[in-house]
């Protein structure tokens, strides 16, 4: 009912301005993710004997935030023997930057919101960048990478109005329904705690229930049907998670307002914008950070093939894409860095818990477009062009969540040219993620240019005309989606989730030396948090 109400307000306005607005000599390519190398993995199935041996105490596998944190962690440690193997040209994972047209922008993640004391590690890595100080005893950020304001607003009804809670002209029964969430969010919030990174406090039975239903079940419990509400949640939902509100569970849905961002009905209780750190290039700016010190540690272009441990050390296998040779690394011990269906595949013997979770996570396909404007483009009356811009009705199959201004930070006086970014979550397009995947394998870029901007198109009708390129990047497997389990276990930690079931040996494997495991995915969904929390226990 709910998504063929989307499809019937949006679906069809879309497909029919594809036609008027397509513009066929806008310039672009796919750019970012080499496809081709990670897919080697799955599809060749031997490989030559290794050419090159190489030493080092600690290998990393995987150079996304979490193993760039590992790294971090050993050298706080004074470990400064490991090498880190990234499979891409860069490290950062899902958290690169690019450049279109001149102008910097993010390929992935945009964002970080202002760590709370839950995540000590984060805060010290802010500080240790100095976006944060200690002035005359209170902490403050550093407002030039503090999101300005206008932060958000929402094109609503043919209008843009302030904030993404559709509320400009709602009726009375949907501000209700509001109260109502609102209540519940802060009545879940008083029955458990709701730490980012979730690592640090064991779920409450009441977690647990909710892990085992899905959101929109939890919604039905409550008599919680109204449109505008399940769209703001549905939205929330895929924009933090990949996936809406029918696939992932009520624990995530809730987590999502009573873990961080709140959720603020109008009239009640007034709510502070929530504080977040953005630049131009996303949080690219973090991961090149981290990644500066590593020097030749870093080594890009190698995708890790095998990672085996035996009781005097562990070996590495990488290929190399420069030389196209296979190198060996031996050392002490191995942090796996990989998300958990390659890690699954490249560790030799994987323990039991690995292969458990391998065989659970579902991954969201995600596509992020950047679209360089020449000049800024008109705007209706209403809030000013913010940071994050949203269409309302974008929803369901392979519709879209808006865009952020990558130049929203930038004090230039008069605006100018500018990349918008937008993000478009395929993890519940019909026939599921693997369905994403493969309309994100098949389809020409040229599809994704006209569908992103007739979608866009709706709110701005000039944006084709002043759009001079557009490069697309594809993530087949972005981020695990926390869907529900019916054992209501949250995430794949096997720290505090499995113990019970792991055997001693494969306790001994996950913890001692040899071999550790970190990446978002663990935590079952992904933030930069929770990927960096687990990626420094690992290298800690
Ligand atoms: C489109 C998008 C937008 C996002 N936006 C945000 C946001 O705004 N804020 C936020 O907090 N989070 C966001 N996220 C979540 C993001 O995933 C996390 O913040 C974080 O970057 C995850 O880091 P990770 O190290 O766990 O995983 P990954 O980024 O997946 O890192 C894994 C690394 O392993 C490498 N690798 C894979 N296979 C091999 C191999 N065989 N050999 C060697 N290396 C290999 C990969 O190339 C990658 O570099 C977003 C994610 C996506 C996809």
């Amino acid at each position: 009912m709910q998504r063929r109400h989307f499809l019937a307000s949006a679906a069809l306005p879309v497909a029919a301005s594809v036609a008027c607005t397509a513009r066929h000599d806008i310039a672009g390519s796919f750019t970012g993710i080499d496809h081709t190398r990670g897919h080697q993995l799955r599809d060749r199935r031997t490989w030559p004997a290794p050419a090159v041996t190489h030493r080092t105490h600690t290998v990393i596998a995987g150079g996304g935030v979490a193993g760039l944190a590992a790294a971090r962690a050993l050298r706080l440690r004074g470990q400064n023997d490991f090498v880190l193997l990234e499979l891409e040209d860069s490290a950062g994972g899902n958290a690169r930057g690019g450049e279109v047209g001149g102008l910097a922008c993010p390929l992935g993640a945009h964002y970080l919101p202002l760590p709370s004391d839950d995540s000590p590690d984060v805060q010290n890595l802010l500080e240790e960048f100095g976006l944060r100080q200690r002035v005359a005893g209170r902490w403050q950020y550093d407002e030039r990478h503090l999101c300005h304001s206008p932060q958000e607003r929402l094109f609503f009804n043919g209008a843009w109005q302030d904030g993404l809670l559709p509320v400009q002209g709602v009726g009375e029964s949907t501000l209700s329904q509001y109260r109502v969430f609102s209540a519940l969010v802060e009545q879940l919030r008083r029955a458990a705690k709701w730490a980012i990174p979730i690592s640090k406090t064991p779920p409450a039975p009441v977690q647990r229930a909710l892990a085992a239903i899905t959101f929109v079940a939890y919604l039905e419990q409550h008599g919680l049907t109204d449109p505008h509400l399940r769209w703001y949640l549905d939205y929330c939902c895929r924009d933090d998670y990949g996936a809406g509100l029918s696939t992932v569970s009520a624990w995530a849905g809730i987590h999502y307002f009573a873990s961080r961002h709140g959720f603020h009905a109008p009239g009640g209780e007034a709510a502070e914008r929530e504080g977040l750190l953005t630049w131009p290039e996303g949080n690219a700016w973090l991961t090149r950070r981290l990644a500066a010190p590593l020097g030749e540690r870093l080594q890009t272009g190698c995708v890790v093939l095998r990672v085996a441990q035996h009781r005097h050390g562990v070996e590495v296998h990488a290929l190399n894409t420069a030389t196209q040779q296979v190198e060996r690394w031996q050392g002490q011990r191995a942090i796996v860095a990989l998300p958990i269906f390659v890690a699954a595949r490249v560790v030799e013997g994987a323990p039991e818990f690995l292969r458990l979770a391998a065989q659970r996570v579902v991954y969201a396909p995600w596509l992020v477009a950047n679209i360089h404007l020449r000049e800024p483009l008109h705007d209706r009356p209403g809030p000013a062009p913010s940071w994050d811009n949203v269409l309302y009705g974008a929803a369901g199959d392979t519709l879209g969540l808006g865009y952020v201004d990558a130049m929203h930070q930038s004090l230039q006086p008069v605006p100018a040219a500018t990349v918008l970014t937008h993000y478009r979550a395929l993890g519940d397009v019909p026939g599921g993620p693997a369905a994403g995947r493969k309309q994100l394998s098949e389809q020409p870029w040229t599809m994704w240019r006209d569908t992103v901007l007739a979608e866009l198109a709706t709110a701005h009708p000039d944006l084709p005309a002043k759009t001079t390129r557009i490069d697309i990047t594809r993530y087949g497997h972005a981020m695990a989606i926390p869907a529900p389990s019916s054992s209501g276990q949250i995430g794949f930690q096997p720290a505090w989730n499995m113990r019970k079931q792991l055997s001693t040996k494969e306790q001994y494997s996950l913890q001692a030396d040899r071999l550790r495991f970190a990446h978002g995915d663990w935590a079952g969904y992904s933030v930069f948090e929770e990927a960096f929390s687990l990626g420094h226990g690992a290298g800690g």
